[in-house]
């Protein structure tokens, strides 16, 4: 995998990803990713893209104020 923003290698990892939704602070943890060595940008695959959709979708109808999901154990 290359990085889209620089050009340099891009490999494999885990990312945690942090969204405001208003009403609550969604984190979702343990998401498999391409990380770029050169300028630590996070890349996800479009199947993973479409899954952390889902999850934030899910989360909106949570009422706690911070959610914190398992990207692998998210239903
Ligand atoms: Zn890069």
């Amino acid at each position: 995998m290359q990085c889209m923003k620089c050009g340099a290698k891009a490999e494999k990892g885990y990312a945690t990803s942090v969204t405001d939704l208003g009403s609550c602070l969604l984190i979702i943890r343990n998401i498999p990713c391409y990380k770029c060595k050169e300028c630590n940008e996070v890349i996800y695959t479009g199947e993973v893209v479409k899954r952390l959709e889902q999850i934030t979708e899910q989360a909106k109808q949570f009422t706690q104020e911070i959610s914190i999901v398992n990207y692998s154990s998210a239903a």
